[in-house]
């Protein structure tokens, strides 16, 4: 571990400071009763929510996805992705189990500002007008069967409750979107709707949250897939369960007898360590009382947490006397911040200092940097060791359904996400959570995979299993 900066009282940096930090980390911390309990309470809420809708904070969508895909997928699909940060308009010509992912083209625009806070006509004309000018480039290697219409695997990474495959009704929106006139509303229809105010022929065979097309895009490759968890802007997990395990099930609604929930585990909120940092920045948010999990542990929010901390700090002389006025704007310090400062392994923390000075706008000294550092620290491990937790109580809930059949052999979570992508001390308090938590010997049996990308061509898959046409010319 790093060696702990002695501390001075020369500057006088450090007599209010410490005991902010001391305070944070004894708020903050995940010590394993505090994990078991998080794992046992969202495995109780995964219970709950299946048994009747609004029987717990976890929503337990059914995503009416009931097969998964099998490699004999065929056909030119086409995949959209709406979620955090970015829009991404996909194409994949499948070829069956031979020949798998043929050719695949993709195209990501970060989503403008604006739209974030506009009308629910803006955002999808947005999105139909991205696709169209992506479909007219289809080159030659991608082909289907003249006058056929082309089919969509739309993601929409929100909390949507699915009519069927191809239809679901917007809940609300997360991660900061703010959008008029959308919730309450079938979001196939709207994104219909747009593509007929611009003359597009396509249609969206179906409709899945980013967690279910990870899950079946990393499936696709390997049989032992069961969890897929985003950790990025926002946070979710899905799984696949037994439909004799899904009392709220209507009947017959499977017939594989297997259906995809998407748990929508950002609403959890049961015995988090929460400080007084979180507690305001939930109150300044724009959804109050909402999505505590995934404000305690998501890309979205850890950099905004940071810099409520290092505000107090610096009343109390972090950077001697100057207040900075930039650390002021809610939002500025942003998760890729606070890695890249946890990444600076130099004596005197210059990266740190470089990065608070072009953010902050401040001149630190190394005993401050290191502050900051320790800051960042407490946050992400915090954030880690809790979805570590998270994905425990799962895979504890599918294991006391039926014995053996996580922990007894190989099991995977696909897992996709900037932050878990980007963030590697994030990445190994997850791990380090979930082996202290299953012990090492089960441990080895769960697998956390990366799957980089995966809900793209996963929503292509599933369109492919759901379209109505036949592929297999
Ligand atoms: C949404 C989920 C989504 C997750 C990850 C959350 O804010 O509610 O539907 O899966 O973000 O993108
Ligand atoms: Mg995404």
């Amino acid at each position: 571990s790093r060696p702990r900066v002695v501390m001075t009282v020369r500057s006088g940096v450090s007599v209010g400071v410490a005991p902010i930090l001391t305070k944070l980390e004894k708020d903050c911390a995940t010590p394993l009763p505090v994990l078991r309990h998080v794992a046992d309470a969202m495995a109780a809420d995964v219970r709950a929510g299946l048994a009747v809708d609004g029987g717990s904070d976890l929503k337990m969508i059914l995503s009416y996805v009931d097969t998964l895909p099998t490699g004999n997928e065929k056909g030119l699909f086409y995949a959209l992705d709406l979620g955090g940060t970015n829009f991404r308009v996909l194409r994949v010509q499948l070829g069956g189990k031979e020949e798998r992912v043929v050719a695949t083209e993709f195209e990501q625009v970060s989503i403008p500002q604006e739209l974030m806070f506009g009308t629910s006509e803006e955002l999808f004309d947005f999105i139909a007008s991205a696709l169209a000018k992506f479909a007219q480039k289809e080159g030659e290697k991608f082909h289907l069967p003249p006058g056929r219409t082309r089919e969509i695997g739309f993601t929409f990474s929100f909390p949507v409750k699915q009519t069927s495959i191809k239809s679901g009704i917007l809940i609300k929106w997360t991660k900061g979107f703010v959008v008029s006139g959308t919730a309450g509303k079938d979001v196939v229809a709207c994104l219909n709707e747009a593509m007929k105010r611009l003359g597009l022929d396509m249609q969206v065979s179906a409709l899945v949250n980013d967690t279910v097309g990870t899950l079946a895009g990393a499936r696709y490759w390997d049989d032992d897939v069961m969890v897929a968890v985003i950790l990025g802007t926002g946070t979710n997990a899905c799984y696949v369960e037994r439909t004799d395990a899904i009392p709220k099930l209507p009947d017959q609604t499977s017939t594989s007898g297997l259906m995809i929930v998407n748990t929508e585990w950002g609403a959890f909120s049961n015995g988090l360590p929460l400080t007084e940092f979180d507690r305001e920045m939930d109150a300044d948010s724009i959804n109050p009382g909402e999505q505590i999990f995934e404000k305690t542990i998501s890309g979205m929010y850890l950099g905004e947490i940071v810099r409520r901390v290092l505000l107090k700090m610096t009343k109390s002389g972090l950077f001697g006397n100057s207040i900075p006025e930039k650390l002021l704007t809610p939002f500025v310090l942003r998760t890729p911040d606070i890695s890249a400062m946890q990444q600076d392994t130099s004596r005197d923390l210059g990266g740190v200092g470089s990065i608070l000075y072009e953010i902050a706008g401040v001149n630190s000294d190394p005993s401050a940097r290191k502050i900051v550092v320790d800051v960042c620290d407490a946050i992400a491990k915090r954030g880690g060791r809790l979805a570590g937790a998270g994905i425990v109580g799962i895979l504890q809930k599918m294991e006391e359904d039926s014995k053996g059949r996580i922990f007894g052999k190989r099991t995977v979570v696909a897992m996709d996400g900037g932050l878990y992508e980007h963030y590697p001390q994030y990445r190994s308090y997850l791990q380090e959570a979930v082996t202290e938590l299953l012990g090492t010997e089960i441990s080895k049996n769960i697998v956390i995979e990366h799957s980089k990308d995966g809900s793209g061509i996963g929503a292509a898959l599933l369109a492919a299993a759901n379209s109505k046409c036949e592929h297999h010319l």
